[in-house]
């Protein structure tokens, strides 16, 4: 919920606004719902400064399982942002 309040608040928006208009539940979370990602903005994130914390720390190294996860690590380096963070970790 912290990504939640943070990611509106630098959009101006309403929380439950935020909500209805950008993510979907998924089990005990919320995700983006629509792909590509509507932040990505000429190969940039525009909410760099408040992105989601499963962005920032994509990805994810530090959970168990990597290796089970690389597909989908192989899927997600087409994104920009995603690679940016890659390399920068
Ligand atoms: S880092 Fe990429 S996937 Fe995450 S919010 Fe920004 S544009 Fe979207």
């Amino acid at each position: 919920m912290d990504d939640i309040r943070s990611i509106s608040t630098n959009l101006n928006l309403p929380e439950d606004t935020f909500i209805s208009q950008y993510l979907e539940k998924s089990e005990d979370e919320y995700l983006i719902a629509k792909k590509p990602c509507p932040f990505l903005k000429d190969n940039l994130c525009s909410i760099y400064g408040v992105r989601p914390e499963d962005c920032r720390s994509y990805p994810h190294l530090w959970k168990q399982g990597f290796q089970t996860r690389l597909i989908h690590v192989v899927e997600n380096s087409h994104y920009p942002c995603m690679n940016f963070n890659v390399s920068s970790q």
